[in-house]
């Protein structure tokens, strides 16, 4: 994964937010507060005017920048935790390309800033849920001899299963946890745009 892969993948996610703003939002009103997709938009946006005509000489740098855009624009609860991941990504990036085994292990430590942040296990209904099996796809596929587009979108397909896999569970953090039993049947917002990223992600190395 180099610089113009690594900047085609930030695209994509801002693409794929924009485009699904509406979705998350909606999906949000159920269990939450009706902005995930809203904060998700604002952010991406800011992301895109800080990364936009810069040049870059490692992959971690545009990471970074990206996770502190974040950090700082999308609020809530996604704010903060996605600015976390991104930062954690970048600062392992060290390189003006990456090979799958250093990304593979950026992503583990998105994921575990995520956790330590967040504090939420799996099973919570949170991005987690869609973030760890996504990790766990990855490595699978890369351990079985994949190349890195493959073992993206293996991560792809598990982050999709695992966002589906949260309509049935109980959410036990965030703003959908005071819902109860009554969040249960919704799908969680964040481990839909989570989805999304890894997605995007797969999209980008394809
Ligand atoms: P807010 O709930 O503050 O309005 P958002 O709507 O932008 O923030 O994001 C909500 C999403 O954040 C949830 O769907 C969930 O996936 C994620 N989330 C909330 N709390 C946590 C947590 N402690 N750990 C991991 N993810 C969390
Ligand atoms: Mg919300
Ligand atoms: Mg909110």
């Amino acid at each position: 994964m180099d610089i113009d892969t690594t900047l085609a993948w930030v695209r994509g996610i801002t693409a794929a937010i924009r485009r699904d703003a509406d979705y998350l939002t909606r999906l949000d009103a159920a269990i939450g507060d009706a902005d995930h997709g809203v904060n998700m938009q604002r952010g991406f946006s800011v992301v895109r005017s800080t990364l936009d005509g810069k040049e870059f000489s490692t992959v971690g740098e545009i990471l970074t920048k990206t996770g502190t855009a974040l950090a700082s624009s999308v609020g809530g609860a996604a704010g903060p935790l996605y600015g976390m991941a991104f930062r954690a990504i970048g600062r392992q990036l060290t390189e003006p390309s990456a090979t799958a085994e250093q990304l593979l292990a950026a992503l583990r430590a998105g994921l575990e800033a995520v956790q330590k942040l967040g504090a939420a296990r799996p099973g919570d209904k949170t991005m987690i849920d869609a973030f760890g099996p996504a990790v766990e796809a990855f490595e699978k596929a890369l351990r079985g001899g994949a190349a890195l587009g493959a073992s993206a979108s293996a991560a792809a397909d598990a982050a999709e299963a695992g966002m589906r896999a949260t309509i049935p569970m109980i959410a036990r953090k965030g703003r959908a946890s005071y819902l109860g039993p009554r969040s249960q049947g919704h799908q969680d917002p964040g481990a839909t745009s989570t989805a999304l990223i890894f997605r995007a992600l797969a999209e980008a190395v394809a």
